[in-house]
């Protein structure tokens, strides 16, 4: 059996007043990300891990934010083409494991939504897909909320 492993990381600025996507799913809140798209920094930060597990360059090279392609898109239809990619050469997931880091909106109660909506566009359990949340105890630009970041890991596997 081979293994590959993957790390993906992003960042967006957030404003009053624009729709906050993470791991698929709307979750409430008086700031959301500024983007190209429509920002989910989990799902950019996991698809970079994914892409990173083999070696096949990052979101940006796939999904440029200068192409009206992209602009606006749903990050579920480019998580779901990333998952195309790893399936093309026979590589499944493992696992895979997000932690946001964000000051404020409280994020547990999208934690399971975010699990399963992710899950679901991977084709994988939910048991695979791991989120996490995190303050930064209102230190740097998380803790200021003037940001949201996502560090995600990606296991992949080939019989
Ligand atoms: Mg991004």
């Amino acid at each position: 059996m081979d293994i590959r492993i993957g790390n993906g990381y992003d960042v967006h600025a957030l404003a009053p007043g624009l729709p906050l996507w993470l791991g698929g799913v709307q979750v409430e809140s008086p700031i959301g990300c500024i983007a190209h798209s429509d920002g989910d920094v989990a799902i950019h930060a996991l698809c970079d891990a994914l892409l990173g597990a083999l070696a096949l360059g990052d979101i940006g090279k796939h999904f440029p934010d200068t192409s009206d392609e992209f602009a606006g898109i749903d990050s579920k239809i480019l998580l779901s083409r990333v998952m195309t990619l790893v399936r093309a050469e026979g590589w499944s997931v493992a696992n895979v494991d997000i932690t946001i880091a964000m000051q404020r909106p409280k994020l547990a109660p999208y934690i399971v939504p975010m699990r399963e909506c992710m899950a679901g566009v991977m084709g994988v359990d939910v048991s695979q897909v791991s989120v996490k949340a995190t303050t930064t105890e209102k230190l740097g630009f998380v803790g200021r909320s003037e940001g949201c970041e996502v560090y995600a890991v990606a296991l992949l596997r080939r019989d």
